[in-house]
């Protein structure tokens, strides 16, 4: 618990929130301001700021219950599919910085559009190799 971080006040009850589903490490809850109906928010219990900061284990834990929530409102909302992601860092859009995972369900003919809708800087696409290997080497 990180005072003064609205998603841990939502993990322990201090703030409303409307639950839908919870095991040890995990809380997920309806988004206050939806992008379509079902649109699920899936925090661990424990505060990280950056998805980075999240070991092996938690990683594991948070995308398990963000398949059983995907699955969940797959039934619920007769959904066609589904966007699954995490904003992270502010300059991606981030406003809460306690990690979460978005979960929006899809409908044909919703006028959405895929993950490369949210940014297209038009990089040189001249030198993918070029590209590859500058990332290789950053591991
Ligand atoms: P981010 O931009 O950090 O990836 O996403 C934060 C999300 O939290 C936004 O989609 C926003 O609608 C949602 N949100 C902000 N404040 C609250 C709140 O008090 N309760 C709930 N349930 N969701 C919130
Ligand atoms: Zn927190």
């Amino acid at each position: 618990m990180t005072e003064d971080c609205l998603f841990c006040k939502i993990v322990s009850g201090e703030i409303p929130s409307y639950r839908v589903y919870e095991d040890e490490a995990v809380y997920a809850f309806l988004d206050i301001n939806p992008a379509s109906e079902g649109h699920t928010l899936v925090a661990p219990k424990k505060h990280f700021n950056s998805f980075t900061d999240l070991g092996a284990e938690d990683i594991a834990a948070l995308f398990e219950a963000a398949k059983k929530v995907t699955l969940a409102l797959e039934k619920a909302f007769s959904a066609n599919g589904m966007n699954i992601g995490v904003n992270n860092g502010e300059v991606a859009g981030q406003e809460v910085p306690h990690v979460h995972v978005h979960v929006i369900p899809r409908k044909k003919g919703d006028g959405g559009r895929g993950i490369k809708s949210i940014v297209w800087t038009e990089p040189d696409t001249a030198n993918l190799e070029g590209m590859a290997e500058k990332i290789r080497k950053a591991f």
